[in-house]
């Protein structure tokens, strides 16, 4: 379904990232693949999702929270796949602490990965797509982009600031065979959320199960992880064009969480 489209997604080395890139891939589209971790195993990677998926797949290190890489990141896939046809935004941070206790740097750490970066990658994205008269954009956002949780006033703030950014580009874009999406999941059991699992079984002095039940009864009815696969299978289905008219939208994927 997706051949010959080059997709881009950030933050796909581990994580939900990586679920959307296999997902795509899946689907037929071509990979730039970016984000953190051990050069070695990043190489293999690239290497396993070339061949299980018979597509072409490039990496490229861009340290997101530096606006000229961000911008380098999409010309590196210009150059190196031909176009960017997808992009998806899902490279994120979380930092938990209260408002007023909340460092400077943190926040300005959290905004620039998880909202200007978006801008940015989406801003240096589109005129290609414009030309070609098609493209999708899918901004990884959260639950935290339509509701919020205490302690977490930099992720919330990006995450709608980056939902109202999604309608904007919607709005922009209406006519020019482009969709821009989010996509809002609740809990996903990936790195990031382990950290606030451990944290939250060191501070409660209970097992990292029972940290993990207690993180879900409180805000995700179903009691159950939505996993990277899940949110992969629907960014696909936004690529498709069943779902071209569906754009400026923002998807929970959050086993209820919003429904309260
Ligand atoms: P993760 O920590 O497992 O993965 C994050 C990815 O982003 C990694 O590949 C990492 O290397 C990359 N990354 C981090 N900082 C970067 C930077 N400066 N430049 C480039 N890449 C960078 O996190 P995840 O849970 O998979 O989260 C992915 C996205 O989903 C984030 O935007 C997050 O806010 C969002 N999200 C996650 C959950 C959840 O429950 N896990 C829920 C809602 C939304």
């Amino acid at each position: 379904m997706l051949k010959n489209k080059v997709a881009v997604v950030t933050g796909s080395t581990s994580g939900i990232g990586l679920g959307l890139a296999r997902q795509l891939a899946a689907a037929g589209a071509d990979l730039m693949i970016n984000g953190f971790g051990d050069a070695a195993e990043i190489e293999a990677l690239r290497q396993e999702l070339a061949s299980t998926y018979g597509v072409r797949v490039a990496y490229n290190e861009a340290d997101l929270s530096i606006a000229a890489k961000a911008t380098g990141l999409i010309e590196s896939t210009l150059r190196e796949l031909g176009s960017v046809d997808i992009l998806v935004n899902n490279a994120g941070i979380q930092y938990v602490s209260p408002v007023h206790e909340f460092p400077l740097e943190r926040w300005d750490a959290v905004i620039a990965i998880n909202l200007t970066a978006v801008f940015l990658t989406t801003r240096a994205a589109l005129p290609g797509m414009k030309e070609r008269g098609w493209g999708r954009i899918i901004n990884i956002a959260s639950v935290h982009g339509l509701v919020a949780s205490a302690d977490k006033a930099a992720y919330v703030a990006s995450k709608h600031g980056v939902v109202g950014l999604t309608k904007t580009v919607a709005l922009e874009t209406a006519t020019s065979g482009i969709t821009c999406n989010a996509i809002c999941p609740g809990w996903v059991l990936t790195p990031l959320v382990q950290k606030q699992i451990d944290a939250l079984a060191a501070k409660e002095n209970i097992s990292t199960d029972e940290a993990k039940t207690k993180l879900l009864s409180e805000k995700q009815p179903s009691l159950q992880f939505a996993s990277p696969e899940q949110l992969g299978g629907l960014a696909v289905f936004l690529c498709s064009d069943a779902a071209a008219q569906m754009t400026g939208i923002s998807l929970p994927v959050d086993g209820g969480w919003v429904a309260r």
